[in-house]
């Protein structure tokens, strides 16, 4: 390959991202080709500090992930959710005004299910990174460039080309910016973004414990922000701990048997003994929405469009509806002969906006009104927690959200095709 070369594409897409890789594989499903572009390195990303997360899906995302032919390849590593304990808390004491969301107590016509009844899994983002990363790379519609940054980036009436560092030229029909939260490609667009800072990080962490923890996943709101249990494979679960950035920054420089009991003080023997399984990585919390998903020939997913905080594990599962609505947008374009990066876009930027601004709403007030120590708000969320644990409808409205299944699914997110 000389340095002039030029590689045609139907899209570029700049970030291999969770959000990213599923993109190019959803499109090259549509038999649309691919250029993706990633600074990272892939084998660096696989590493255990690159993301220590672990992923709530719904089962919306889940069905997508069967769709694209990556069952197989995670299923050993999904954890269904079963029951999701969510709890008033201060430190050293739960309080026993619990809500159970007891997937066995609803009634299954109002509930959104996956298979045998589960409205949701959880996955570590390594085991989803390694089977995306697997099925593109066997892609014959998908050139993946990484590492490797964007040296020029141009839009213009007639498609949108894009020269790398090391001086290859990639061109297409429409640019996809799934370049997370500081998006190079939203920023080179012009496009403003809303924000809000929760003034709080994340801890994140796997733990192995002692006790099982019965498919269930334990939400505890302490004053200073939400302390999140969530199930893996095993007696191990994935701990998600928010909280102001410097408590967290001091609990980080513990030596690792006062970190355990700092985390332990916290769980309330939940899960009995506990033990750090990966090393402890911290993450910034905001809110942070574009003033527009789209712009001439470009299109936001996943983080570049949107961030939330993690209190209802919705983020990625917004990033897989945002690749869903699109690939249906430019696959429909593409089979009617249309410029695919053309006028259509704009319907994908209508589709997401709704749906994506009521979720970062919801997550946002959910926030404010649990880590909080303000006599009425701690009244407020007393009497909710009350009236939801009391009302089957309520708490079915509250799964199916929680199952992706409220408004309008894309193709991919429906039954298997
Ligand atoms: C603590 C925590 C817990 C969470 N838990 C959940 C959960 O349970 N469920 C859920 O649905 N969501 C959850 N989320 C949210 C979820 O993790 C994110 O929404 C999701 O990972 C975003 O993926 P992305 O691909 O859009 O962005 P990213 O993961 O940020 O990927 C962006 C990619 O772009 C690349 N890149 C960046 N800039 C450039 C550039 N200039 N050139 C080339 N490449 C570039 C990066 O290398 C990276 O690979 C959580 C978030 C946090 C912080």
């Amino acid at each position: 390959m000389t340095k002039c070369d030029t590689h045609i594409y139907d899209a570029l897409i700049i970030g291999a991202g969770l959000v990213g890789l599923t993109t190019a594989l959803a499109l090259s499903h549509k038999g649309l080709k691919t250029a993706l572009i990633d600074r990272a390195d892939p084998v660096k990303a696989l590493a255990p500090d690159f993301d220590g997360r672990a992923s709530a899906l719904s089962a919306s995302s889940v069905t997508l992930l069967s769709n694209l032919g990556l069952l197989p390849d995670i299923q050993a590593q999904l954890q269904p959710m079963n029951h999701i304990v969510v709890a008033d808390g201060k430190v050293g004491a739960v309080s026993p005004l619990t809500l159970d969301f007891d997937r066995n107590s609803l009634e299954t016509s109002n509930v959104g299910t996956l298979q045998n009844g589960v409205s949701g899994y959880m996955v570590e983002n390594k085991y989803l990174r390694m089977a995306l990363y697997d099925a593109v790379f066997a892609s014959t519609d998908i050139d993946f460039w990484a590492p490797n940054t964007v040296k020029t980036l141009k839009r213009d009436e007639k498609g949108v080309s894009v020269t790398l560092e090391t001086g290859t030229h990639l061109t297409g029909a429409v640019l996809i910016a799934a370049d997370g939260r500081t998006s190079y490609t939203r920023r080179n667009a012009g496009i403003e973004v809303e924000t809000k800072s929760y003034s709080q990080s994340a801890l994140t962490v796997t733990l192995s414990h002692s006790r099982n923890h019965q498919n269930t996943a334990y939400e505890i709101f302490y004053p200073s922000g939400p302390f999140a249990l969530l199930p893996l494979k095993g007696r191990c679960s994935s701990l998600v701990w928010s909280d102001k950035p410097a408590t967290l920054r001091a609990a980080l420089s513990l030596p690792r048997a006062a970190l355990i009991e700092e985390i332990a003080r916290r769980t309330n023997g939940l899960i009995g003994e506990i033990d750090l399984k990966t090393e402890p990585l911290l993450y910034p919390l905001s809110l942070q929405i574009a003033h527009s998903y789209t712009a001439s020939r470009l299109a936001l997913v996943g983080d570049a469009a949107h961030v939330i905080h993690p209190i209802a594990g919705q983020g990625l599962n917004m990033g897989l509806r945002d690749v869903g609505a699109l690939v249906d947008i430019l696959s429909e374009a593409k089979s009617a002969g249309l410029d695919i990066g053309g006028a259509s876009l704009e319907a994908y930027g209508v589709w997401r906006n709704f749906d994506t601004r009521s979720l970062a709403g919801a997550t946002d007030i959910l926030n404010s009104m649990f880590s909080n120590r303000l006599a009425p708000l701690v009244h407020a969320r007393r009497i909710g927690l009350t009236a939801i644990q009391g009302s089957s409808v309520l708490k079915s409205f509250f799964m199916r959200e929680a199952a992706g299944q409220s408004g309008v699914r894309p193709s991919l997110m429906r039954a298997s095709l």
